[in-house]
């Protein structure tokens, strides 16, 4: 501990945003970078505790004491060493993972916690500034070979695990560029895709192989089983949960990781023929789901010139604090404003969707009612909402089945794995959300880590 008074003497600076009036123009990163001097100062209020509970609440388990101290000491090259050990994309975590460690710091039982997210990220771009991140082929190949399939954050840990520790790894992915929902899910105003690039870069110079435009089906998992020494599965979990009520099929209506992934595209140069583009550019905009996914849509509508955004959501509105069953530390299900919410547009909560009404056989109203704490419908508040663009962001259900492949699923439809990562076929392995269902990116590091591990294992040796 560098700093013995430093949580007694500074204060939590949270992370800095450009204005959103301005940022709402375009799709560039919302947060702006901390001035190191900063970074250093938040680093000094780490209390450097004897049970670390940030790294306990860690799904990668960080070495996070230790790199705050570092790091205020200004031991960056060894703070990254360190993050390096424990995290294949700090870079992306330290922009957009929820920190379930600064729910769980000690420090937070009392004060602030520390910004723990925004240290990692001052870590590793420092790092990349630096020159100190760079192409590290292994040493010695050990002559084996592992297919992945899926380039999300699953499969893309996964790999980088298995080839630092020298087997040969082929990634397969079926869309035309990598990175999984990195890339064609979040936007790019939380995270921008040169990050990503910039890491993938480094992975091909290390040696990793990867096959875009694959979309690999049974017969073919079958002939990486015979090809390769083990397969990973890590497709990933993409199947939304729809809404069954009259009239759901009208145009306008459309699930929110349609029109993401078309805002992603077109955020890249695509162009997206007329009939097929689905834009806010001017419309009512309605999001049905108050989640995360339903808040990327709410800041690409503004980007896109919407006449109104609203969000709504069945479950009634979360406390500010925490709820007695979810104590210190657990991560709480507590409210949030998301940058988006803070671009504009509205919130409603506890509302329930009845039906769609049309106008010139195009959506152009919903029909909703209030509903009581355990969502039902409270007689007589039926109301109707104008929309001509509903996006709907109500959370997704399991994997897309991987065509012609027998492997037993679990009771959510998720892949099955046993506590080697195994699935139910020999030599093939499972990751990622396509095993554990929708997640965040910390949980899929976490995961392909760990399969790379039982991998290594499996191939006769220890990663
Ligand atoms: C809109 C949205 C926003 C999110 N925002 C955040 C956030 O801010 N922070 C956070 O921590 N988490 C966020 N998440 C969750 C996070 O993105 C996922 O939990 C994470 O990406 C899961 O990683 P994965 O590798 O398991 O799967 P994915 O990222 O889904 O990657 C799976 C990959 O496998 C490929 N694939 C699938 N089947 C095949 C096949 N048969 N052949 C070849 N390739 C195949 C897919 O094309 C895809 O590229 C968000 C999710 C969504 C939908
Ligand atoms: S719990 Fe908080 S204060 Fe304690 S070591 Fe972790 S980051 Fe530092």
């Amino acid at each position: 501990m560098g700093n013995p008074k430093g949580f007694l003497k500074i204060k939590r600076e949270p992370e800095k945003h450009r204005p959103a009036g301005e940022r709402v123009k375009d799709f560039a990163p919302v947060c702006l970078s901390r001035p190191a001097g900063d970074s250093r100062d938040q680093a000094a209020r780490c209390m450097d505790c004897g049970t670390p509970f940030c790294h306990w609440g860690c799904p990668v388990a960080n070495y996070i004491p230790e790199w705050n101290d570092l790091m205020y000491g200004g031991s960056w090259e060894r703070a990254y060493e360190l993050l390096d050990a424990a995290n294949n994309l700090p870079e992306v975590t330290g922009r957009i993972c929820p920190a379930i460690c600064e729910f769980a710091c000690v420090l937070g039982i009392n004060d602030e916690p520390v910004t723990i997210r925004e240290n990692e990220l001052a870590i590793i771009e420092t790092a990349f500034k630096e020159g100190l991140v760079k192409p590290r082929p292994p040493k010695k190949r050990n002559g084996k070979k592992v297919a992945v399939i899926g380039s999300g954050p699953a499969g893309l840990a996964c790999a980088d695990q298995l080839n630092r520790a020298g087997h040969r790894v082929v990634v397969f992915e079926k869309d035309d560029k990598l990175g999984g929902l990195m890339r064609y899910g979040i936007p790019d105003f939380k995270l921008p895709k040169n990050i990503l690039d910039r890491r993938i870069d480094i992975w091909r110079q290390e040696g990793i192989e990867f096959r875009t435009g694959v979309d690999v089906d049974g017969g073919m998992v079958g002939k990486l089983v015979k090809e390769y020494d083990a397969v990973v599965l890590a497709g990933g979990s993409r199947v939304p949960r729809d809404l069954r009520v009259p009239s759901r099929e009208l145009p306008g209506i459309h699930f929110a990781l349609e029109y993401l992934i078309q805002s992603n595209r077109r955020v890249a140069g695509e162009k997206i023929p007329a009939g097929q583009l689905i834009d806010a550019k001017g419309k009512k905009v309605v999001v049905i789901g108050g989640g995360d996914t339903g808040a990327d849509c709410v800041g690409t509508a503004h980007r896109q010139g919407a006449a109104s955004v609203l969000q709504i959501e069945i479950l009634a509105k979360p406390g500010e604090c925490r709820p007695p069953e979810q104590p210190w530390p657990k991560y709480p299900f507590i409210f949030k404003t998301a940058t988006s919410h803070e671009e504009g547009g509205e919130r409603r909560w506890s509302i329930l969707t009845k039906e769609f009404k049309s106008q010139n056989s195009k959506v152009k109203s919903i029909v909703c009612a209030k509903v009581d704490p355990k969502c039902k419908e409270i007689p007589g508040t039926e109301f109707e909402i104008e929309a001509d663009l509903v996006l709907l962001a109500l959370g997704f259900l399991n994997p897309e089945p991987i065509k012609g492949l027998n492997i037993e699923l679990d009771q959510r439809g998720n892949f099955k794995t046993d506590n080697n990562y195994m699935t139910s076929q020999k030599g093939i392995f499972a990751a990622g959300d396509m095993r554990r269902g929708q997640s965040l990116i910390v949980w899929a590091i976490a995961e392909g880590r760990k399969a790379a591990e039982n991998v290594g294992r499996y191939l006769g040796g220890m990663v």
